[in-house]
Order: structure tokens, then sequence, then C-alpha cells
């Protein structure tokens, strides 16, 4: 089965020789909650589906990785995002006003981030 990245607007698959790597959710639930709301993902998702998600490390930056270049840090969550509404999304939940409701991307407080 060939990996790729779950990113939404992101389709890099796992190749030979390529500098992209591809990461695990998390399985701290702490941590995998944080990555979940990053993506946008269903925090509710199955452990069995979880395992099967890769993120590549384009959405990530160098000083989410350990010295070693290769290993993000415990508390590394994905933070770039090249489709705009994504990163939108992510802007309004790293402020913490985020709509909570993450599913329903017709709610008017998605992209303006306002809670109701
Ligand atoms: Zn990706």
């Amino acid at each position: 089965m060939v990996i790729t990245c779950i990113v939404k607007g992101c389709d890099n698959k796992e190749k030979v020789y390529s500098a992209v790597m591809f990461h695990r959710i998390p399985t701290h639930h702490i941590q995998r909650r944080a990555w979940l709301a990053a993506l946008n993902k269903n925090p509710k998702t199955p452990l069995m589906t979880l395992k099967k998600w890769r993120v590549c490390s384009e959405h990530f930056t160098a000083k989410d990785y350990t010295c070693t270049g290769t290993r993000l840090k415990d508390e590394a969550t994905p933070t770039i995002f090249k489709s705009l509404t994504q990163q939108m999304f992510l802007f309004a939940f790293q402020n913490n006003n985020y709509c909570h409701c993450y599913f329903c991307h017709n709610c008017v407080n998605y992209y303006t981030g306002r809670v109701e």
C-alpha cells in the first residue's frame, strides 16, 4: 500500500529518493487531539483508522524536529498547510476562538472563529 499524506490539498506520497517523511498520528490522547484539531479531522475517528493515517513532513517546521532532524518533538503539531482555508482554520484554532463545530464546513463561524 502506498503511504499518502492525509492533509487536505496535499498529495504527497511515499517515494524512494524523497526527502519527505511521513509521521503517524501521536498515540498520546492529548497530543492526538491537538493533531486532529489542527488537521480539522473528527476527534472521534477510530484508532484503527488513525493507525493508517500519515502526515507528511511538509506540515511541520524545522523547530518541530529534534536535533536528529528525523524525529518530531513530543509537543509538535502540524502547522503548515497549502490550503488557505485549512491555514485559516488553524490560525483561528491557535487563537483559541475556533468554532467548536469541527465538521460543519458551512457553519458561519467556521472561518471567522466566532463561538456563540
Ligand atoms: Zn502532506
